[in-house]
């Protein structure tokens, strides 16, 4: 099959032919349809953060077919549209038992990150416990996109426990953005957007964004404070992570308001304890999502309440253009490989 393999850190992937991998009782064969492409890849190709064994197949996002199942799968057949919940947890711990299995301490693995290849490639062997069905309704791109930017977002969302008129900072309209927005606004708030292309702002607007700011042009945080009397907003949601975010996200905040951190980069933010205290701010992290909200997103897609976040679209022989369009900034909201029809 063709796959795209990244054989050496810093390198271009190289898309060429290996084996079909071969399905365990308890795994399935997907034919991969679509498979999305994001930072998460750039991040992996450079090697930061999350660096698995050489050659290693990429593709955290895939949609795609049911091919076979192994002998002990239930509740899947060939033909079936799935996509992936990316963790493979330990089901036990005290986290996974609480509902919290996306920070299970036991994690073996995560699909097309570490130690089980993606779906950057035409097949993908992936154990049926994080299989989720497809709703009907929902092409193959945007099914591929809930398997991490929908995912993510509808968590980050379900952690900023959001309330009917609360006022809430998104900052980076990308993929996880572009939903981010959408499920804010969903959820009852006035939605503020920060980035830092008109594009991007623009395109923030067209997601039901109330008020957007560009970085590039503002003092974020006094921008916010000008446009709520001084007030601050209820929450920021901080998807992009670097040090000028992370200070917009918690100087914007109200006393008493919450940051919500979902990106991150290589940067350190200097913590003001007195800033924390006296303000009693909280800092919540998210890290992508449950197969629960996975399930839930999917529904909530294909309820047609939301916009698509899928903006380009390449064949999967060009995932290198790709991944040099995202890291040039030109993708306005997720950009997706078609891997087969
Ligand atoms: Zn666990």
């Amino acid at each position: 099959m063709k796959a795209a393999v990244l054989r050496e850190f810093g390198k271009p992937l190289c898309v060429e032919q290996v084996e079909v991998p071969e399905p365990g009782d308890e795994d399935v064969l997907v034919r991969i349809r679509a498979c999305g492409v994001d930072g998460t890849d750039l991040k992996l190709v450079q090697g930061f953060g999350y660096r698995p064994d050489l050659p290693f197949v990429t593709g955290h996002e895939p949609s795609g077919v049911v091919e076979r199942v192994g002998s002990r799968v239930e509740g899947f057949a060939p033909g079936d549209r799935v996509i992936t919940h990316n963790f493979s947890v330990c089901g036990k711990c005290t986290l996974c038992l609480s509902n919290r299995a996306n920070i299970c301490p036991h994690m073996t693995a995560v699909l097309g990150v570490r130690n089980l290849p993606g779906g950057h490639a035409e097949f993908l062997r992936v154990p049926a416990r994080q299989l989720v069905t497809i709703p009907d309704g929902i092409s193959w791109a945007d099914a591929a996109v809930l398997t991490d930017a929908g995912i993510t977002a509808f968590h980050a969302i379900d952690r900023a426990g959001l309330r009917l008129g609360e006022t809430v900072l998104i900052i980076g309209v990308g993929g996880v953005g572009s939903y981010a927005v959408q499920f804010a606004k969903l959820s009852g708030c006035s939605v503020m957007a920060v980035d830092v292309t008109r594009e991007k702002l623009d395109r923030a607007l067209s997601l039901g964004a109330d008020f957007v700011i560009d970085g590039t042009q503002a003092n974020v945080a006094e921008e916010v404070l000008r446009h709520t009397q001084g007030w601050g907003v209820d929450c920021s949601v901080d998807i992009v992570g670097n040090l000028d975010t992370l200070g917009w996200g918690l100087e914007a905040l109200r006393n008493g308001g919450r940051l919500v951190v979902v990106g991150y980069t290589p940067d350190e933010y200097p913590l003001s304890g007195m800033r924390m205290a006296q303000k009693e701010l909280q800092i919540i992290g998210s890290r992508c999502g449950r197969k629960q909200d996975l399930m839930d997103v999917a529904q909530l897609v294909a309820s047609g309440a939301t916009k698509s976040i899928v903006t380009d679209q390449l064949p999967l022989d060009r995932i290198n253009e790709a991944l040099h369009l995202l890291q040039a900034g030109k993708v306005l909201g997720r950009m997706v490989l078609q891997v087969s029809d």
